[in-house]
């Protein structure tokens, strides 16, 4: 199966490791000693409850989540997050505070209005998102709700290198295209979320990592399916979980408990974007969109001189098996998106294909 998979540069669904997919293919028919498919076997079951254990504590484990935390395996991806989180943590007479950094963080923004009173602490659209904004720069209600921010723009390809400290307001994170990419101190956050299918694992799971006093602020009349409380309560089974998507995204926790970890995937994620910033910055043919300081390793955006250029560029990567580089249609050029999975001498095959470009084209 390895041999004909291309590089798969796309921004999500992404890239998943190569033995999380070769252990599922062999298992789907029957689990070990089970007899049965993951994908028929009830979500009551001894196994089911095993497999999502795993997956909760392998995760855990990862994140060293600290006890007073809860993660909650939902669906409906990171956008019903945007109005999840307004429902069950923004009461009445209350304002949330929102730092736009990208078409995310907007629209994160707007489901919040729905809800109840909003304000922007920071905002870099004049920009063109091009940057993360300095701490100093954020204009923080002193009693707000909570501050959420967006902690990896998958589409400008920025990136916070440290989360701002909005001191007793929680901070809320939108963490979908850079969770367990690096170390992260749950601590310092009240809750974050994200879909799993960025990083982690296939669409159809939502990650929420959510402080327990924060889990009491769900009022009694929101509909089940979107309280925290209910869910939390569930133990994530108020309902039918997504089975398949929490059993495979557990292969890929302990995949990356075998890497050794966050900090060794982190160190590997910071030598694949060292490498494609240094070809960018090499030579003006290339353009970078984020500002040095706010560069993303997750999603690396760049241009070329002209259109005519970047769709040459698209034509001739897919032809070498390098697929997924087209930019998001907000702001045109290119992407390449490295998440924990995306191999290194992939990286590698991409840079030499770059300055060959160059060198026919430039
Ligand atoms: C992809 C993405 C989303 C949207 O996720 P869905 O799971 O499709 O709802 C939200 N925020 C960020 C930062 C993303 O990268």
């Amino acid at each position: 199966m390895a041999d004909e998979r291309v590089f798969n540069f796309g921004a999500g669904p992404s890239v998943l490791p190569v033995p999380v997919l070769e252990e599922a293919r062999r298992d789907l028919v029957a689990l070990p000693g089970v007899g049965m498919s993951v994908l028929e076997i009830s979500h009551r079951s001894k196994t089911f409850e095993r497999i999502l254990g795993e997956a909760e504590a392998d995760l855990r484990s990862l994140a060293s989540i600290p006890p007073g935390y809860r993660i909650l395996f939902l669906q409906g991806g990171a956008s019903l997050q945007f109005s999840m989180v307004p429902m069950n943590l923004l009461g009445a007479g209350q304002s949330a505070d929102y730092v736009l950094t990208g078409v995310w963080s907007k629209k994160a923004l707007k489901e919040a209005k729905r809800q109840g009173a909003t304000r922007v602490a920071a905002s870099t659209e004049a920009e063109a998102f091009a940057r993360i904004p300095a701490e100093a720069e954020l204009d923080l209600g002193p009693a707000a709700a909570y501050l959420h921010v967006t902690s990896n723009n998958t589409i400008y390809g920025t990136q916070w290198t440290t989360m701002p400290d909005p001191g007793e307001v929680p901070l809320v994170c939108d963490a979908s295209s850079d969770f367990f990419s690096r170390p992260f101190d749950v601590s310092s956050c009240g809750l974050i979320y994200g879909g799993a299918q960025k990083n982690l694992g296939p669409a159809g799971l939502t990650l929420v990592i959510v402080r327990e006093d924060l889990i009491e602020r769900s009022a009694e009349t929101l509909p089940s399916m979107l309280s925290y409380k209910v869910h939390a309560a569930g133990g994530s089974l108020y309902n039918t979980p997504p089975v398949f998507a929490i059993y495979l995204t557990g292969l890929v926790a302990k995949w990356l408990l075998a890497e050794g970890g966050l900090s060794k995937i982190a160190g590997i994620n910071e030598r694949k974007a060292a490498r494609l910033y240094a070809e960018i910055d090499r030579t003006e043919f290339y353009r970078g969109h984020a500002a040095i300081g706010s560069r993303s390793r997750m999603n690396v955006t760049f241009r070329l001189p002209n259109e005519t250029l970047e769709a040459g560029f698209l034509a001739e990567a897919a032809r070498q098996g390098l697929d997924g580089l087209k930019g998001h249609r907000s702001v045109g050029g290119l992407r390449a998106s490295i998440y924990n999975a995306f191999p290194e001498q992939g990286v590698d095959v991409l840079v030499q294909f770059m300055k060959e470009f160059e060198r026919v084209h430039g």
